[in-house]
């Protein structure tokens, strides 16, 4: 199995948001009002896999109405988000990386994409939907999409970025995996297995795709770099302080694992575009 690491576009926050270690009113106000210069600049992965029974996609990144000359352009970022996810995000996206362009670049069109798989519904994971249409299957634990009700999320997650989207639901599942123990298995052969990884959503989902006795681990915002697990410190956006610590546990008895070929964070700028043979 292939696996194909993209950069579909980047995000300057402030430190807070990967190193925070608290979800506070303080961390909050930084996050919303750290001028530019002194914020940090993260990618937005999207990880595309050449999968046995079909071409599987890992979030999808920003769409390019954010950035129509690829470049940060704030007036366009608001077209597309609320003025306080504009304020967090202050996002941008180059000319040839959104996620149409990438698989285009590739040979690859939506309607041969056998699933888009949202690990959660924060703009930044969902943004891209509108480029894929046609693909055969968008899927997205129903935990995440049932919370998405919650006042937060709904401040988080603006519904007309996916609601109109024909997204399938799948319950989690009683598994060995995970901090929660609860899981879906794809394919029910767990080559690709979404646990769920609570802590910055309720619903969030992580994806181990197995070939044998090796896997990788895409981590999405559970963990936001290995320093995370390794220093024992939280990020500081996100819902719940305990489930992140609970999941960053359960991701750092992964990352020890002999068959761990590799813990991917999608904002780690560690993480350069690659491709990885599993
Ligand atoms: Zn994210």
């Amino acid at each position: 199995m292939k696996i194909h690491v993209l950069h579909c576009g980047y995000i300057r926050v402030s430190d807070t948001v990967p190193f925070g270690n608290g979800i506070d009113l303080k961390n909050t106000g930084k996050q919303m009002l750290t001028p530019d210069k002194e914020r940090i600049t993260l990618p937005v992965c999207v990880y595309l896999a050449e999968h046995p029974k079909g071409l599987l996609l890992f979030d999808t990144g920003w769409c390019r109405d954010i950035s129509p000359d690829g470049v940060y352009d704030e007036k366009a970022v608001r077209r597309v988000l609320p003025g306080h996810l504009a304020a967090f995000y202050h996002p941008w996206l180059p000319a040839g990386l959104a996620v149409h362009e990438q698989l285009a670049a590739m040979g690859i069109r939506p309607q041969d994409l056998e699933y888009v798989i949202l690990s959660h519904l924060d703009p930044d994971h969902v943004a891209g939907l509108r480029h894929l249409q046609g693909a055969k299957h968008i899927l997205l634990p129903e935990d995440e999409y049932f919370w998405s009700c919650r006042t937060v999320y709904k401040a988080r997650q603006p519904r007309n970025l996916w609601i109109d989207y024909p997204i399938e639901r799948r319950f989690y599942r009683g598994s060995p995996l995970g901090p929660n123990r609860w899981a879906i298995d794809l394919f029910e052969d767990e080559s690709v297995q979404l646990v769920n990884v609570p802590g910055h959503t309720d619903g969030q989902a992580a994806a181990i795709l197995r070939n044998g006795k090796r896997f990788v681990l895409l981590a999405a915002d559970a963990a936001f770099s290995p320093r995370n697990w390794q220093e024992g410190i939280t990020p500081g956006f996100g819902f719940a302080k305990k489930w992140q610590q609970k999941s960053l546990a359960w991701i750092a008895e992964m990352a020890a694992d002999p068959g761990c070929a590799a813990v991917l964070c999608s904002h780690d700028p560690e993480v350069p575009p690659q491709t990885i043979d599993l």
